[in-house]
């Protein structure tokens, strides 16, 4: 749908927000339903970016880039009303072959048969895991209330600052006693490597727990802030979860509500310029690809930092504002590169999955057993599966 073609009334908002991404679309609900007029412009035909269902391969849905959901808050799925989102556990959550048939460390959600497995490797890491996973509830304790939070500007001590840090404060400091305080700031400065080698002696359990401390990023597990990693994986509430329809699912429904709420949504536009003030000190509007010009009150760019703050805004801005100039200079050094990448397979059938007595799972990955659980599921149900 071109965007000329169906809003022409639209060309004045509110708010304008750059790229329909879940977090594009979360913003816009909530900014439509506090009142504002809110219009989401998006270059690709599909909404939700990284998130999403795709067809890769003719007549097969894949969640083309992410595919595991575990940090959407409760709170969001509360507030905008997306109840149509089904979730399906990854249960098992991990399973780590070893050279021996038969022998593998498999975790999921039952702490006794985590015990058991651990236990074939290690009696003494059986009983720490437990205290292990507690010490990251406590910390999870403590960083939760920051997500759902704007946080304050530390350089601006306005009385909305202030009353910010007093309200963080408010529901952090329950859980802030000496021992979550020292747990959390290990976990924010330490390598993983650090913190398992001191919690666990077998490797095959440190390896897996050590896979949360890498992944995504190009780091080793023996790098100052790999421990901040491995936390960021398992901060969510709920565990990581496959969901119905692939992530593009969570993007759909979060579109539903910000239309309902009233949001405009547009895809196939690209935004190529912010616009500002003839005196540059303000925001007024965004400009096209098609050369339409958008005015608003404010913009959200829902896309890199990058990307709006050294693509998007005019090459000659001169925001005589040290900070500013300071904060862009900030954004060419932030450093891009990623670890990331997706291979998504069309099977023509399910794979034979016997690790108890055959060594096809040796060196797979680790969620394998848990997503071909899923496909299963859905083959029941009469849907094609993909992996
Ligand atoms: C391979 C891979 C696997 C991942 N796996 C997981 C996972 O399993 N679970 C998980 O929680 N996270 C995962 N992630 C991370 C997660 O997908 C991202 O953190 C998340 O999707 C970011 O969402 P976002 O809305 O902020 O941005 P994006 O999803 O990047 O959305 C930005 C949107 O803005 C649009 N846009 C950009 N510039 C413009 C412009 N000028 N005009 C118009 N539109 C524009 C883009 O087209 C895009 O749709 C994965 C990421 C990758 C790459």
């Amino acid at each position: 749908m071109r965007w000329c073609s169906t809003q022409s009334n639209a060309r004045e908002v509110d708010v304008v927000v750059i790229g329909a991404g879940h977090n594009g679309l979360t913003s816009a609900s909530y900014l439509a339903r506090a009142g504002f007029k809110v219009l989401v412009l998006e270059r690709r035909e599909v909404v939700g970016g990284a998130a999403v269902t795709e067809n890769v391969v003719p007549e097969y849905k894949f969640s083309r880039a992410s595919y595991l959901a575990g940090l959407l808050r409760p709170k969001v799925v509360k507030e905008l009303g997306l109840r149509d989102i089904v979730l399906h556990n990854r249960e098992p959550s991990s399973f780590t072959p070893t050279h021996t048939p038969g022998r593998y460390l498999m975790l999921g959600s039952d702490q006794k048969r985590n015990q058991s497995s651990i236990a074939q490797f290690s009696e003494k890491d059986a009983l720490a895991f437990p205290e292990y996973e507690a010490m990251l509830s406590r910390v999870r304790n403590v960083v939760s209330p920051l997500l759902d939070f704007a946080l304050p500007t530390v350089s601006s001590p306005t009385l909305s600052n202030v009353k910010r840090v007093f309200g963080i404060a408010r529901e952090v400091m329950p859980h802030l006693n000496t021992k979550a305080l020292k747990e959390s700031y290990e976990l924010f400065v330490s390598p993983a490597s650090t913190i398992l080698d001191r919690w666990f002696e077998s490797d095959i359990l440190k390896a897996t727990l050590a896979t949360d401390a890498v992944i995504g990023s190009i780091i080793s597990p023996h790098q100052a802030g790999s421990a901040f990693v491995l936390f960021h994986h398992v901060m969510g509430e709920s565990g990581w979860a496959y969901v119905e329809g692939g992530m593009g699912a969570i993007s759909a429904s979060i579109a539903n509500s910000a239309r309902s709420n009233g949001a405009q949504i547009q895809t196939n536009v690209s935004v190529e310029q912010i616009l500002l003030s003839p005196c540059q000190q303000k925001v007024v509007g965004v400009r096209t690809n098609d050369g339409v010009e958008v005015k608003s009150k404010a913009v959200v760019a829902a896309c890199t930092p990058y990307h709006a703050f050294c693509e998007l805004l005019p090459t000659t801005t001169e925001f005589g504002n040290a900070k500013l100039t300071d904060f862009i200079s900030l954004m060419h050094r932030v450093d891009y590169s990623c670890g990331s990448f997706k291979i998504n397979l069309a099977l023509r059938s399910l794979p034979v999955v016997a690790h108890e007595k055959e060594d096809t799972l040796r060196k797979q990955a680790a969620h394998f057993p848990a997503l071909v659980d899923f496909a299963r599921q859905h083959e029941r149900r009469g849907h094609k599966a993909c992996v």
